[in-house]
């Protein structure tokens, strides 16, 4: 049992060490105490107060991967993984941790990754802080998984661009500051005309058309935007011209293996739950616990649970061994193909878990007030969003030469 409930008291597991589980102890303490007891209350807001990035900025969980010039912690990917793996375990809402990571692990890394000085000092500093939010655009109304036909336009002028076109599906996309927006800088079809370009919600002709409602992720917001001849200056393209489709790929991975740890989390989390509800939940004169099929069902989740978490941590290992250069023999194919594994073992095992979790708790799983039929509404995103899992599949099949 102790495999699988975890007590907050283990050893760190590799890739992991010991500085990574005293960020988590002080993680899971502010998570506890200033997250996890207003999470309804956002829930039903359908937001989360946007002083929430400046607290967690002030605190320094938004910058963990950031060096310290930049006012960043000076940590690695590592650093970011334990924070997205707490949040999701203890906060308790898929909507706070999609709000909070698509800022500071889809939206900033491109800028700090691809952007010259200037940029990362116009939107990562600030973004660190929490004081200006980002949001990534690539999704369009009539672009999703196929990326190569979207339509959104930039057209060279003088000076910079102007931007027609629309984006929908976005993460934070009503309350952003900046936007990492993916355009057509040529006619051409494909992968090659793609370039990012930096749009700023203050510009003329950006407007946010819609705030998206949906099935989960309630305390996240949700935008379609509309861009109608927006004026964007060529110091705001992220690296090459047309090289766009390089930083999709790029973002991706990472993009990818933080909903797969955010998954993880979220598994232990509805893992433990169900136990301590099988233990205390009485029916014909015994803990429910004492069944067996309830009992094998919960032994069942329990080594998902645990097959989840030893492929994601084995992708994330091999993910920081390029980042830091250690990976000789690690090829960025084999990182490729073990985080699409993570991606699409871990999203449809959550929704699989959580649904079992519901089973296990009854009436009352159904219930908001226990927040099991939420961990289910919001789990069901990740089989689509970040990639779909047929997409994942096709990832997977063309890397075995299929
Ligand atoms: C809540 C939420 C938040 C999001 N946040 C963002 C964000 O911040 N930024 C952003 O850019 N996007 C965001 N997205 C968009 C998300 O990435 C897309 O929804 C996803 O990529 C799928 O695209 P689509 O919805 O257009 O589906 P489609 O691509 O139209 O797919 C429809 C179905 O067809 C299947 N399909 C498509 N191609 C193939 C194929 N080749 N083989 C087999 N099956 C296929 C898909 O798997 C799916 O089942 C978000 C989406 C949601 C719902």
């Amino acid at each position: 049992m102790t495999v699988v409930k975890d007590s907050g008291s283990r050893a760190a597991l590799p890739p992991f060490g010991e500085e990574h589980e005293e960020l988590r102890e002080s993680a899971r303490r502010f998570i506890e105490r200033e997250i996890a007891p207003h999470v309804d209350e956002w829930e039903d807001a359908r937001e989360f107060p946007r002083d929430l990035y400046r607290r967690c900025g002030e605190l320094g969980f938004l910058g963990l991967k950031f060096p310290e010039e930049y006012g960043g912690q000076g940590g690695t990917h590592l650093h970011d993984a334990v924070w997205v793996e707490e949040l999701a375990r203890c906060g308790d809402s898929g909507g706070v941790s999609a709000g909070l990571n698509a800022h500071t692990s889809i939206a900033m890394p491109p800028v700090f990754g691809f952007g010259s000085e200037e940029q990362r000092q116009r939107w990562v500093v600030p973004g660190i802080r929490g004081e200006k939010i980002g949001a990534l655009g690539i999704t369009e109304p009539g672009a999703g998984s196929d990326v190569a036909s979207i339509r959104t336009h930039a057209r060279p002028v003088d000076g910079g661009y102007v931007v027609n076109g629309a984006k929908t599906f976005i993460t934070n996309g009503v309350r952003a500051d900046f936007l990492v927006c993916a355009c057509k800088t040529t006619e051409e079809g494909g992968h090659h005309g793609l370039s990012f370009l930096v749009l700023e919600s203050d510009m003329p002709g950006y407007q946010v058309s819609r705030k998206l409602e949906k099935m989960g992720w309630h305390a996240s917001d949700t935008g379609e935007l509309s861009f109608t001849d927006v004026e964007v200056p060529d110091e705001n393209l992220l690296g090459e011209e047309n090289g766009g489709f390089y930083l999709i790929m790029a973002n991706f991975a990472w993009e990818r293996l933080l909903m797969a740890i955010g998954a993880v989390g979220a598994m232990q989390r509805l893992v433990a739950r169900s136990i301590e509800y099988a233990q205390e939940r009485d029916a014909f004169g015994r803990p429910i616990g004492r069944f067996q099929a309830i009992r094998h069902k919960i032994a069942a989740m329990g080594t998902k649970a645990e097959v989840a978490r030893a492929l994601t941590y084995d992708a994330l290992r091999l993910f920081q061994s390029i980042q830091d250069g250690t990976g000789s023999g690690i090829s960025q194919s084999d990182v490729i193909r073990q985080v699409t594994m993570a991606k699409l073992f871990t999203q449809r095992g959550l929704v699989e878990i959580a649904d079992d979790a519901l089973q296990i708790h009854g009436g009352y799983g159904y219930m908001r007030e226990y927040g099991i039929e939420r961990a289910l509404r919001d789990a069901r995103l990740g089989p689509i969003g970040g990639g779909t899992d047929e997409v994942m599949k096709e990832i997977l099949g063309k890397q075995m030469g299929l």
